[in-house]
């Protein structure tokens, strides 16, 4: 199925982007340049995220701008500036260091989306002691997982949280020395303090110690989606990226109010959550409360977001609801709409175009990466169900593996194969936790193979086909489930699908779709064959799903991806794997 570009004027922008012409600023590139726009830690001690993220603009004319606008979901909303932040990351810094707390510590962070979180975050940095976030929604086996594999010292949570999730795990915790309860007045017995107490008892003053951009500064646990949750070990010169691609993705311009509705739980949620605006020293709108579409729109109106950051998840329940926010909202601050984690379907591009008035931009990257590496940039012709291209200082290309330890470049345009990146890029995750050995398998002949299969058309623009994993091989054909899900989504009944390989003695492997649907479409053989139809109109009788489950909800991950393991799974009666990401209600 074939859907029109979206063509963008100039007269159109509200601001002239910071990327206007692709090739011009590719061509121009230096990752020193964009280090030259970062300050670097006083008498070259070297590079600091929270440095570049709150102390040169709370020292400089930021200074009493709103970094952390924070809605909170009782109602209460409070701002942070970044002279503020300066003054509690530091306490929180002093902190950490008064329990004794050394460099490449790990501390974890389980919480939800509450100012203490983001102080933590950004002082633990400070402190030169390792990021951990967990989602709050986990329970506490994988939070076991994390804290142990991570070694964490430091774990900042709630009361109501540790009651509920960590106090059973004490005992088998002994590397944790504290916990440090963010609503506790005082200290409890044994490892447990208070942390208003110890912030109320630090200074203020708290001079960064000498930062190698190559010091590990996150640890991020992928979202488990095909599999058991990997560590991906980040470093502080990981910034670069982070503020390239707030300045030619985002679009980051200085009055600019930025939300990114992911939670620093997964890695979208803190490289764009906290790090990406903070470098660019404009405003942060944290949000506490998960997904709700009205509060969301009045959000976007109401703080007068510009550029918004969400997911295909997200998008879709959007469109599933049938509500259009630009009808019923004031939206004339919105620019930008981007999105990740998951393949955009064009029926959601051009839904965007419709609903908020702008089209949303697609844009490709994973835990590992650190940072957005394929996008569609504010200035170029959208394509929609393409992921972009790739980011000015990012080598991607596609290739198919010759052997153990080869890989061969596939130059010709629209041809499936491995998505790779050249390694070497400053957010590279830097290992897998306690999987040396995996981490470098990832490397193969020079390129840093994704797991992730797609093409690149004449004009250099990526598509996505589909994760290693996920692709079905039926009569002899590779088939992407994204390009199936897209296309199912394109009939006004179906909310969501998810498609997966069922093994067939005939064909090797038959494709057989999820659909969930739209309130008031009913769940009939009528509607099965009508839909399969449908696809096999547009895809031919070899691609189109041959079998259709109806599904009130598909299984997703915490971080909202559709997991196509687990209907797999189900489906075939086998064992269903790890299951700590999944969404429980599902
Ligand atoms: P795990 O590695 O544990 O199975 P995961 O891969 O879902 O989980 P993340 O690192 O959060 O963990 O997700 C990155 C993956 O998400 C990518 O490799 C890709 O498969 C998918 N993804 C992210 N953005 C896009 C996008 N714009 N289009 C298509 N797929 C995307
Ligand atoms: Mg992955």
């Amino acid at each position: 199925m074939h859907w029109p570009a979206i063509q963008k004027s100039p007269a159109s922008w509200k601001v002239p982007p910071n990327l206007l012409d692709y090739g011009d600023t590719v061509a121009a590139f230096s990752w020193d340049a964009i280090r030259a726009e970062l300050q670097g830690l006083p008498q070259g001690r070297g590079l600091n995220i929270a440095h570049e993220a709150v102390d040169r603009h709370a020292d400089g004319p930021l200074g009493e701008r709103t970094a952390i606008q924070w809605l909170g979901a009782d109602g209460n909303a409070s701002a942070v500036s970044y002279r503020e932040l300066k003054r509690l990351t530091n306490r929180f810094a002093n902190v950490l260091h008064a329990l004794g707390i050394a460099k490449a510590d790990t501390v974890g962070v389980l919480a939800g989306r509450i100012p203490e979180l983001y102080i933590a975050a950004l002082g633990t940095l400070k402190h030169t002691s390792v990021f951990c976030p967990l989602f709050s929604a986990f329970g506490p086996e994988p939070i076991f997982q994390r804290l142990s594999r991570g070694d964490a010292k430091i774990l900042v949570t709630s009361e109501a949280l540790f009651r509920r999730k960590v106090d059973v795990l004490m005992d088998r915790l002994p590397a944790l020395q504290n916990v440090l309860l963010v609503d506790a007045d005082d200290h409890r017995s044994g490892r447990l303090l208070s942390l208003p107490r110890l912030m109320a008892e630090a200074s203020e003053d708290f001079v960064i110690p000498p930062t190698s951009p190559e010091d590990i500064a996150v640890l991020h646990f992928t979202s488990g989606t095909t599999g058991m949750p990997k560590g991906a070990l980040h470093v502080h010169g990981a910034a670069l990226t982070h503020y390239m691609t707030g300045k030619f993705v985002m679009d980051f311009h200085a009055d600019d109010v930025f939300w990114c509705t992911a939670d620093p739980g997964w890695v979208t949620g803190t490289s764009y959550g906290i790090i990406a605006p903070l470098l660019h020293g404009i405003t942060n709108i944290v949000d506490e409360v998960d997904f709700d579409a009205v509060r969301w729109c009045r959000i976007l109106e109401s703080e007068k977001v510009s550029v918004w950051y969400t997911a295909p998840t997200a998008i879709r329940r959007f469109m599933r609801m049938g509500i259009d926010p630009a009808q019923a909202y004031d939206l004339s601050r919105l620019r930008l709409v981007h999105s990740v984690g998951e393949p955009l379907n064009p029926e959601a591009v051009i839904w965007g175009v419709k609903a908020l008035g702008l089209p949303i931009h697609d844009n490709w990257w994973q835990t590992e990466t650190g940072g957005i590496m394929i996008a569609n940039f504010p200035s170029m012709e959208i394509r929609p169900g393409s992921m972009g291209r790739p980011l000015p200082g990012i080598e991607a290309a596609i290739v198919e593996r010759v052997g153990e330890n080869e890989v061969r470049v596939i130059e010709a345009p629209d041809v499936q194969g491995d998505l790779a990146l050249r390694p070497g890029w400053p957010s590279m995750f830097r290992s897998y936790l306690h999987d040396e050995a995996r981490y470098q398998k990832c490397f193969v002949g020079g390129w840093y193979l994704t797991g992730d299969l797609a093409r690149r058309d004449a004009d250099g623009y990526f598509w996505f086909v589909g994760r290693a994993d996920d692709i079905i091989k039926t009569s002899g054909h590779m088939v992407g489930p994204f390009e199936v899900e897209s296309t199912l989504m394109a009939h006004p009944a179906v909310a969501e699908a998810g498609v997966i390989g069922k093994p067939d003695p005939l064909i090797g492997e038959l494709v057989k779709a999820f659909v969930s649907l739209k309130p008031g479409f009913a769940p009939d053989d009528a509607l099965r064959l009508e839909l399969i139809g449908f696809a096999r109109k547009r895809l031919g009788s070899a691609v189109a799903p041959k079998e259709i489950d109806f599904k009130p909800d598909l299984p997703k991950n915490k971080a909202g991806k559709i997991m196509r393991r687990l209907l797999k799974a189900r489906e075939l009666g086998l064992p269903e794997g790890d299951l700590s990401t999944l969404e429980e209600s599902r």
